[in-house]
């Protein structure tokens, strides 16, 4: 199959088509209208075959997590998701895998409202890059630079359940079906959190999205922010899989080093709170408050109800995560 063959049979004429859209797939460029008195927010991100996912992955599950990573840096910035490019590299043309591929792809593009407006593909070890734009008012966008001292710091969703899916399929970890069912469809089919993101735009100080593990991306806010974090362990959302699962000294490194679960963190300034209360119970979006800003210069501080808690001198390993 050629290239434009298969560009036209999987990617062209599907999905959603946007009126924000003048020209999409099929010319040297794509053509769109970006709002008046909007900014565009535009991020990339490279998914490798044995770098960043198992051989094993299903093709719907990779389509899905590969857009979906993009779309949670720009909830991270609280834009609203609009367009996306995708270059693909396959080993070989494998017409059953391609089409599982763009249907998981499809699906969350569908979900969020997002066209696919342009694509390339070449031949060569399994990679897949997307650049996803979005827009967002302009001068609103979340940055990790405007955190407060006082502000207090927020998660949405429980942390950990994507780690916990990883070493469970690596080291065998014994888990419930049940539960092992729920951690790997947060792994293969993480939920960007968009729409809390354009719903504290306005509210919070400074956003960004857990990729690297609470810890290494909360660090990216505090030294963009010069500020330092008072993080109450025992606060940290978990799910139901992961408190069945492992004790809680156990999961401390999936919830606080781990990543790949794609929540936000942000800080809110405490005249905010009720605002945003109000605002995230309109919306169904779950959000916890795990700590708060203090001052200084990039320093994460752990406590374990009120005590000091140093995470590494429990003898826990830094969990240097190897890339999956
Ligand atoms: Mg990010």
């Amino acid at each position: 199959m050629k290239e434009f063959e298969l560009i036209n049979r999987y990617f062209k004429g599907r999905g959603i088509s946007r009126r924000d859209v003048n020209l999409g797939i099929g010319d040297d460029c794509a053509l769109v209208t970006v709002p008046q008195n909007c900014q565009l927010a535009v991020t990339t991100d490279t998914l490798v075959e044995g770098v960043h996912f198992f051989e094993d992955i299903s093709p719907r599950a990779l389509g899905h997590r590969a857009l979906a990573v993009n779309l949670s840096d720009l909830a991270a910035m609280g834009a609203e998701p609009t367009w996306v490019s995708v270059a693909l590299t396959l080993p070989t043309i494998d017409s059953q895998w391609i089409a599982e591929f763009t249907e998981g792809m499809h699906e969350i593009a569908e979900y969020f409202n997002v066209q696919i407006i342009g694509g390339d593909t070449t031949q060569g070890p399994l990679t897949i890059t997307i650049c996803a734009k979005g827009t967002v008012p302009e001068g609103k966008a979340l940055r990790r630079s405007g955190a407060k001292v006082g502000d207090w710091i927020y998660v949405t969703g429980p942390l950990g359940d994507a780690g916990l899916a990883i070493e469970a399929r690596k080291q065998g970890i014994n888990i419930d079906p049940t539960h092992l069912e729920y951690l790997n469809n947060r792994f293969d089919y993480p939920t960007p959190r968009v729409a809390a993101g354009q719903v504290i735009r306005g509210l919070a100080t400074s956003a960004i999205d857990v990729s690297d593990g609470l810890l290494a991306d909360l660090t990216h806010i505090l030294e963009m922010s010069q500020v330092n974090a008072e993080i109450n362990v025992e606060s940290i959302p978990t799910s139901e899989a992961m408190k069945a699962s492992l004790d809680f000294n156990k999961q401390l490194p999936f919830i606080l080093s781990y990543g790949d679960d794609y929540e936000l963190i942000f800080t809110v300034p405490d005249n905010n709170k009720g605002m945003l209360d109000l605002k995230l119970s309109q919306y169904g979006v779950d959000i916890t408050c795990i700590g708060q800003i203090k001052s200084g210069n990039g320093k994460i501080e752990l406590l374990q109800n009120g005590e000091m808690f140093n995470f590494e001198q429990q003898g826990f390993e830094h969990f240097t995560k190897e890339q999956v």
